[in-house]
C-alpha cells in the first residue's frame, strides 16, 4: 500500500491529477475512482499510455501488472488525503464558499475583486463536490514554472449532511461565506432545518478553527444561524472573526442599488452599470466586494472587477434575439432561485413578458408541493404568457388555467417554433436536467 506522504512525493513529480482518462495530461496523475457504472482501475492501463506518469488504484490485480501504477486502499479517499496534505503546504488564504444558490456566480466575482490585487485561483466551472474540492486543492501550486497563487477561492456544494464538513477538512478555509440557505436538495438534507444544519458545518469550521466568518446581515436565515452558534460557543470565547456586510464596509463604500436589470448601483466613488440583472446579484456582489475590502482591494478597484464580469454560461445571461430579450438562467432551478428569479422578473418593465420554466430536480416528497407554490407566484406575477415544461410542472398548472404545458421540451421547442415573438422579454428558467438553453434558438 502506497501511504500518503509516499503519493504525496509522486504526485510532486507530476504535472497535476486527472481522474478522467479522456483528459490525460501528460506526465499527470491518475487517480481511479469508482462510479455506478464504471471502474476506473479498467483505465489504468490506458491512462498511462495516454501519457500519466503514475495510476493510483484500489485493485491489486491491476497495480500487480504495471509498474508505474501506486495501490491504495481506496481511491477516492486517497484523493481525499492527497488534497489535505496538500492544502497543508499551502500557507495562502482560501476563502471556502457555499449556499443554496449563487456559489458559483459568487464565487466568479470574489475571484474577480481578488484578482486586481492577488494572483488567485478559483474553482473551475462547477468542481464543487467530493471529488471536484480535492481536484481544484490539488490544482493550486505554489511552486514550479507557473505563477505562485497568493489566494484561493473554493466552491464548496452539498446536498447531504457531514458533506461540507468534509469539504471543508480538505479546503481547510480561513475564510468562509454562506450565499444563503433555503429550499435546494431538500430530499439529501431531510427538509429545511437539515439544510439549515448542513450548510451551518462552514460556520462550525470557521468556529473551530479561528476563521473569519462573512454574513449578509440582511438575510434573515444565515443571521439566525450566526445566533444559534454564537449561543452555544461565546462562553469559551472560540467564535470566528465575523465580518457583517454590507454593515461592515469601508467608508466610501455607502451603496444604493439603483437598477435591478442589469444591476446598477452608486456609491461614494460613482456609478457602476454591471452585465448582471437583480436583486439577488446585487447580493452576490455585495459579498465580493466584502471579501476584497477585507483583503485591502479598494472600493474602486472592486466596483471596477465587478462591472467587467460577464458570465457566458448559462446563469443569469442576457441573450438578444431579434427583438426579443431573453433572460437565460437555464443552469439551475430551485424553489428559492425560481421565486427570486420570478420576482425580479415581474418587476422588471418590459412591453410583454413571458416566463419559459422547467421542472426543478431533486427535491423528493416535496415536489408537487413545491411545483404547486411555485404556479401560484406565477399567477400573482401575472405574466402575458407561461409555458411550462417537465414531468412535475403539471402540478403548477393547478392555479394557471391559461398556462401552457408541455410534458418534455422538445414539445415546448415545436410550440415556440409554431409562434413567434417580438419585442418580448422571456425569462428562461430550469433545472440543469431540462437543458431549457435549447429554447433560445427557437426564439
Ligand atoms: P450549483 O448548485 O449548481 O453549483 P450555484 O449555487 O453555484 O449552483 P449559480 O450557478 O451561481 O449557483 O446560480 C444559479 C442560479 O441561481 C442563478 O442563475 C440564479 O437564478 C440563482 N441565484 C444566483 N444567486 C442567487 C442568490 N443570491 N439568491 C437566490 N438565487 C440566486
Ligand atoms: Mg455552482
Amino acid at each position: 500500500m502506497t501511504s500518503t506522504p509516499a503519493l504525496y512525493d509522486k504526485f510532486l513529480e507530476c504535472s497535476g491529477v486527472s481522474t478522467d482518462t479522456r483528459r490525460i495530461a501528460p506526465d499527470s496523475l491518475f487517480v481511479a475512482l469508482k462510479g455506478a457504472s464504471f471502474d476506473g482501475n479498467q483505465f489504468a492501463e490506458q491512462a498511462l499510455a495516454a501519457g500519466a506518469k503514475y495510476a493510483v488504484v484500489d485493485d491489486p490485480s491491476v497495480a500487480s501488472q504495471q509498474p508505474r501504477c501506486l495501490l491504495v486502499e481506496d481511491g477516492l479517499l486517497a484523493l481525499q488525503d492527497l488534497a489535505r496534505h496538500h492544502r497543508q503546504t499551502l500557507t495562502i488564504p482560501v476563502v471556502g464558499l457555499s449556499g443554496s444558490n449563487g456559489k458559483t456566480t459568487t464565487k466568479e466575482l470574489i475571484a474577480a475583486v481578488l484578482s486586481t490585487r492577488f494572483r488567485t485561483y478559483a474553482t473551475v466551472g462547477n468542481l464543487n463536490n467530493h471529488i471536484g474540492v480535492p481536484l481544484t486543492i490539488l490544482s493550486i501550486r505554489t511552486e514550479g514554472d507557473g505563477p505562485a497563487y497568493e489566494m484561493a477561492v473554493v466552491e464548496m456544494g452539498a446536498n447531504h449532511q457531514r458533506e461540507i464538513a468534509l469539504l471543508c477538512s480538505i479546503a481547510q478555509p480561513t475564510h468562509g461565506l454562506l450565499t444563503n440557505v433555503g429550499k435546494a436538495h431538500l430530499e439529501g438534507f431531510g427538509g429545511i432545518a437539515g439544510v439549515r444544519k448542513g450548510k451551518g458545518e462552514l460556520y462550525d469550521y470557521l468556529i473551530e478553527t479561528g476563521g473569519t466568518v462573512f454574513i449578509n446581515s440582511r438575510d434573515k436565515v444565515l443571521m439566525t444561524m450566526y445566533r444559534e452558534r454564537l449561543k452555544t460557543t461565546r462562553s469559551d470565547n472560540t467564535f470566528a472573526n465575523v465580518i457583517f456586510y454590507p454593515a461592515d464596509e469601508p467608508a466610501g463604500a455607502q451603496i444604493e442599488l439603483l437598477s435591478e436589470s442589469p444591476v446598477t448601483y452608486r456609491d461614494a466613488t460613482g456609478e457602476t452599470v454591471t452585465h448582471l440583472p437583480g436583486q439577488y446579484n446585487f447580493d452576490n456582489m455585495l459579498a465580493a466586494m466584502a471579501v476584497g475590502y477585507q483583503f485591502g482591494v479598494t472600493v474602486a478597484e472592486a466596483n471596477q472587477a465587478i462591472a467587467a464580469y460577464n458570465p457566458t454560461n448559462n446563469r443569469s445571461q442576457v441573450v438578444l434575439r431579434g427583438s426579443n430579450t431573453v433572460l437565460l438562467d437555464a443552469y439551475n432551478a430551485n424553489p428559492s432561485s425560481m421565486a427570486a428569479a420570478i420576482r425580479q422578473f415581474a418587476a422588471m418593465t418590459a412591453p410583454r413578458k413571458v416566463v419559459v420554466l422547467g421542472d426543478m430536480y431533486e427535491l423528493g416528497d416535496e415536489s408537487a408541493a413545491e411545483h404547486a407554490a411555485l404556479g401560484k407566484l406565477i399567477a400573482d406575477a401575472k405574466f402575458d404568457l407561461v409555458l411550462l415544461a417537465g414531468k412535475d410542472m403539471k402540478y403548477a398548472l393547478e392555479s394557471l388555467p391559461t398556462a401552457y404545458y408541455f410534458p418534455d421540451k422538445f414539445s415546448l421547442h415545436n410550440w415556440v417554433m409554431d409562434h413567434p415573438m417580438t419585442d418580448t422579454h422571456f425569462l428562461i428558467k430550469g433545472s440543469r436536467g431540462m437543458g431549457l438553453e435549447s429554447v433560445v434558438p427557437f426564439i
